[in-house]
């Protein structure tokens, strides 16, 4: 099973990113901004083929033709009266694709893609299996020659030259002497020779570099960009601001010449471009995926603004003076004057590239982050995804609780993200003594309630949370944020805010609860024994309230290891909802109390005791935490499949497209993603990746009597 984590296994999971409602009130303007940035973040997306593996590509062009031939559906029934069983049609792919009607329409090409393409889809030779340089696994931002030492004179280089690795590919060769010689080659949609001058054509070049040979050349992407830019153009006219229009007047400057320097400028602006209704990023940002990391892999983003939701959000600031004193601590604990939180939540429309994170906080590029700031921005569509499951893949729940909790998981999520961030980190005072000496509260009067004396410590000039109570300040944080969600949402007046009332609002108290108790027991898998740490702050806030909520007892909540239909261990999960007001909450009331009291008192001694106390993981009966850990970690779900919608221009209007969360739902979102140029957009991927395929054929590789 050492193959295990290199196979999906044929049922993964599969969700849809719902973002129905956010784009139902987006503006009409808005919407066809929204649609060419997104045209633009889908055709640019196509360059990461490029940037991963040799046949990427073709795997691409081939399933695409396939698809584009018959629905999946089609080609099943197909496959079935083939005399394919319905697991060999799962597993037999070359025989499906021989037999497709694709294959019949084109039948060399077709039968070529898979040549090209089909053992290396499936291959597991070790060296395949990952990205990495040289022998050491697979990448296209490198040629296969390339080695670590390469890729650190060619950063030796680009740095002596001043110019940024983030949009090039570096390409190795040997001359007649045996010399190397490297070619640095910029995306652009311009080529080496074009006549115009700009910042960029002086540094197209032969340069000598410690003896060696490099050739800064552009073009990389070329066609792919072009696209890119024609909708970039087309969004401009749609933009909301003069920034936006600045912003993406220098990214198409930046993809047509080729120039980090104009994505910078343009990033500028889109820092300067403070809570837009409609969001996007777009360029050769993460550089995760590249084995040195620097080059950095093309994605394009388009979020909205749920304006449902920051109305129901706003108001909860509105009453935030309000609810603050419902928390369990006395007023001089809370801050003189509420400050919400920086705090943005998008839903994402479209997002291209090789992965969708939850939240992100970019530019990346140095520099600008000193001077110009960043955007902070969590995507809740795609959070909601990861939190999203299906009701047989629903772990740890009694059977009676899984339609409850799929009904209100979505809803009682809501309540809990406003609280946890707005009135959760926007909560609280802590005690400060300034550089004259003096003290933001009243030292005669201000009463610890834990101890019933005055206050005997507090932040010193310079002190910050962070800096005193370092290793646990981000994980104490989320925890007393996580509580003050759990506990706020007991409140009528919250889940009014959220349009919930009587028995509905019993029930997103409940499942919000029962959440949070299921989510402290898979918090496990990240939890490393070896170490005796936690790897995520948020996790590891889980785990301490789902011990509180234990240690409260009387049968409030219950963890009970169980034997699986299939003979291996399992585990449930019980909240007693009667006792939620009962037991309960007296006990988070409790404990939030001490989080605050000691955060406000900067007490660290007392700090950790609590917080490491609780986050401890050990095998002491009767929960077993360890043990259940192996158990978490034997029932993990796979890393889900995400579905996105496209959008359609039907005349002036902007259609949404939504596909249902399936293997079939995402085929066909790809299949209609290019609905005009689908096969040029494929002849366009194969070639460039034919043009550069000589760079990762091992000569011993190549068939006889070819170059
Ligand atoms: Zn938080």
């Amino acid at each position: 099973m050492a193959d295990a984590q290199y196979i999906l296994p044929n049922d993964i999971g599969v969700s849809s990113l719902d973002c129905r409602e956010a784009f139902r009130l987006l503006s009409p303007t808005e919407r066809l901004y929204a649609h060419h940035l997104s045209r633009a973040a889908w055709y640019g997306g196509l360059a990461v083929l490029l940037q991963t593996s040799p046949e990427a590509p073709y795997i691409y062009a081939l399933l695409s033709r396939l698809f584009r031939a018959q629905d999946p559906d089609q080609l099943r029934q197909h496959a079935l009266a083939e005399g394919l069983t319905e697991e060999e049609y799962q597993e037999k792919l070359e025989h499906v694709i021989l037999g497709s009607k694709a294959a019949q329409q084109n039948p060399a090409e077709v039968r070529s893609l898979w040549q090209t393409c089909g053992e290396l889809m499936f291959s597991l030779e070790p060296r395949l299996r990952h990205l990495g340089l040289g022998k050491e696994g697979i990448t296209t931002y490198f040629s296969g020659d390339c080695t670590m030492e390469d890729a650190k004179l060619a950063q030796d280089f680009l740095d002596s030259q001043n110019l940024s690795a983030y949009n090039t590919r570096l390409f190795k060769d040997v001359d007649q002497d045996g010399k190397p010689r490297y070619e640095v080659r910029l995306a652009s949609v311009l080529g080496t020779e074009s006549a115009l001058h700009s910042e960029m054509t002086s540094r197209l070049k032969s340069y000598e570099f410690r003896g060696n040979h490099f050739q800064v050349t552009r073009g990389d992407y070329a066609p792919i960009l072009q696209k890119v830019v024609e909708h970039l153009e087309k969004a401009k006219a749609y933009a909301a601001n003069s920034r936006q229009e600045q912003m993406l007047a220098q990214y198409i400057e930046s993809f047509t010449q080729g120039s980090i320097e104009a994505h910078k400028r343009g990033s500028r602006f889109w820092i300067q471009d403070k809570g837009p209704i409609v969001e996007s990023y777009i360029g050769f940002i993460e550089s995760y995926r590249d084995p040195f990391g620097s080059r950095g892999e093309f994605e394009g983003f388009v979020a909205m603004v749920n304006k449902a939701m920051s109305a129901k959000f706003e108001c909860l600031v509105a009453s935030a003076e309000q609810l603050l004193k419902e928390l369990p601590w006395p007023p001089a604990f809370e801050k003189d004057k509420f400050l919400s939180p920086d705090f943005t939540s998008l839903d994402v429309l479209t997002f291209s590239g090789s992965g969708i994170p939850a939240g992100i906080n970019i530019p990346n590029y140095d520099d600008l982050r000193q001077t110009e700031g960043f955007k902070n921005v969590s995507l809740g569509n795609v959070l909601a995804v990861a939190y999203a499951t299906q009701r047989e893949k629903l772990t740890f729940l009694e059977e009676d609780d899984k339609d409850l909790y799929i009904r209100w998981k979505g809803p009682s999520f809501d309540v809990q993200v406003g609280l946890h961030e707005l009135l959760g980190h926007g909560s609280g005072k802590l005690f400060v003594q300034d550089e004259k000496g003096a003290f933001n509260f009243d030292q005669e009067t201000v009463i610890n309630p834990e101890t019933g004396e005055q206050i005997q410590s507090w932040y010193r000039s310079g002190e910050t949370w962070d800096s005193k109570f370092s290793t646990i300040a981000s994980s104490y944080e989320e925890c007393r944020a996580e509580s003050v969600g759990l506990y706020l949402c007991l409140n009528p007046q919250v889940l009014e805010i959220f349009g919930f009332e009587g028995a509905d609002a019993e029930d997103v108290i409940y499942v919000n609860w029962l959440n949070m108790v299921r989510a402290g027991l898979l918090a496990l898998e990240f939890y490393t024994p070896e170490v005796s740490s936690w790897r995520q702050a948020h996790m590891q806030a889980r785990f301490v309230i789902l011990r509180v909520l234990l240690e409260a007892g009387e049968g409030l909540v219950t963890v009970t290891p169980t034997t699986g239909t299939d003979g291996r261990p399992d585990a449930r999960v019980r909240l007693d909802r009667n006792k939620i007001r009962s037991v309960g909450k007296p006990a988070l009331e409790r404990f939030l109390r001490r989080l605050q009291v000691l955060k406000s008192t900067g007490d660290v001694a007392g700090g950790r005791a609590l917080y490491e106390g609780y986050a401890a993981v050990t095998d002491a009966p009767p929960e077993c935490f360890l043990t259940l850990r192996d158990t978490v970690l034997l029932r993990k779900e796979s890393r889900k499949l995400i579905v996105q919608p496209n959008t359609r221009l039907e005349g002036s209007e902007v259609q949404l497209l939504e596909y249902e969360a399936s293997a079939a739902g995402l085929i066909q979102s790809f299949s209609e993603r290019f609905p005009e140029d689908g096969p040029e957009l494929e002849e366009i991927l194969t070639q460039l990746a034919t043009a550069d395929a000589r760079f990762w054929k091992c000569p011993s590789e190549a068939p006889s009597g070819q170059a």
